[in-house]
């Protein structure tokens, strides 16, 4: 037996429940792992609260993501005693997920543990830090540099945001913050912007253009928050578009597009091909720095991840949260 969060729905409503498992509950997987660290990311808070249908299959465990040591291993790639993190493909959604104390997956869906990062440092980052890393990736790949000039980070006091904040920062780019939480300016700041937005700037539709400022944009928030960060690219600017904090719509217009040569390039982390995670974790040890880790994360228990979510959606959570599934 082992402890984890089970999500039912049947014709009493939907139930989330910290439970003690059996190996049934996780059947398919040539790599079994004794979870260390999982995490609350936004995705796992909606699963846990039932507000949006992200578990696909009930009842199923949550948890996008883990890290840990493989308990026993079929795959070449892992052995017993290894470690390892995972992010997506479906994990917590279709596929029984980390916030329990045992997960078992495919080998090729996992990532070897990067050298620098403990297990719970790896979720301290976890997936959302891992996605902002796939923004930051997708800016350097249209050409963005440290010296063009300035990059919004939206939703910056939350994991994604923190996180993008933290790694821009440190390779050398002029960020600038948005959040709709005045008083957590401080924090963002230290993390490393240099400016801070307030979200009520980008809350109406937009013009189709609007003076041209950002040179990069990593936006998780969506909706009229997006269009405004396109209408106010620069000159062949890139926007990354990640998550919908705010909303799933985007109304704009092609003047950003055809007018300025401003790119929006999609981010998504659940199915990003591997060799593009490794690199996406080898460069989170490269460019993260692990002191800012332990600001933007921290620790609560398996036992409070439920009520924890419901604060989440409220936007009452600072950056990111690991779990410890062992207490
Ligand atoms: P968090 O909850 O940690 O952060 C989201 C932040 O968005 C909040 O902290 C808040 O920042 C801002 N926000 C919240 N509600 C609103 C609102 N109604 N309007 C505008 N801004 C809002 O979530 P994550 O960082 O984990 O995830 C952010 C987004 O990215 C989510 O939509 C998530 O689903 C998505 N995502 C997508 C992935 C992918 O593969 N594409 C992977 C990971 C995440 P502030 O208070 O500072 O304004």
């Amino acid at each position: 037996m082992f402890k984890g969060i089970l999500i039912n729905k049947d014709d009493t409503g939907y139930q989330t429940t910290l439970s003690d498992l059996d190996d049934a509950q996780i059947p398919a997987g040539d790599v079994r792992v004794d979870v260390e660290y999982s995490t609350l990311n936004y995705k796992d808070a909606l699963a846990i609260t039932g507000k949006a249908p992200i578990i696909r299959s009930f009842p199923l465990i949550p948890g996008i993501d883990f890290a840990g040591t493989v308990e026993q291993s079929d795959h070449p790639d892992f052995a017993a005693g290894d470690q390892v993190v995972l992010n997506g493909w479906g994990v917590g959604e279709k596929h029984p997920g980390g916030l329990a104390q045992k997960a078992a997956v495919p080998g090729d869906w996992l990532v070897p543990l990067p050298q620098q990062f403990s297990t719970r440092q790896a979720m301290a980052i976890g997936t959302a830090g891992y996605t902002a890393m796939l923004c930051i990736l997708a800016l350097e790949k249209n050409g963005v540099n440290p010296g063009d000039g300035e990059i919004l980070v939206t939703g910056a006091s939350g994991g994604v945001g923190g996180v993008a904040v933290a790694v821009l920062a440190k390779l050398g780019y002029q960020v600038v913050a948005m959040t709709g939480r005045p008083q957590e300016a401080d924090y963002v700041r230290a993390l490393g912007a240099s400016e801070i937005i307030h979200r009520d700037d980008y809350a109406q539709p937009p013009k189709p253009l609007a003076r041209e400022r950002w040179a990069g944009v990593v936006d998780v928030v969506g909706s009229n928050v997006l269009a405004n960060a396109l209408a106010a690219s620069r000159y062949r600017g890139v926007v990354t578009a990640c998550g919908l904090a705010g909303g799933m719509e985007l109304n704009t217009s092609v003047a950003p597009f055809i007018l300025r040569g401003v790119s929006l390039v999609g981010i998504d982390s659940v199915m990003c091909p591997r060799e593009t995670r490794v690199e996406a974790w080898r460069r989170l040890g490269e460019d993260l720095d692990i002191q800012k880790l332990d600001a933007i994360a921290h620790e609560i228990g398996l036992s409070e991840a439920i009520e924890t979510a419901a604060q989440l959606l409220d936007g009452k959570v600072r950056g990111r949260v690991i779990v410890d599934v062992n207490r």
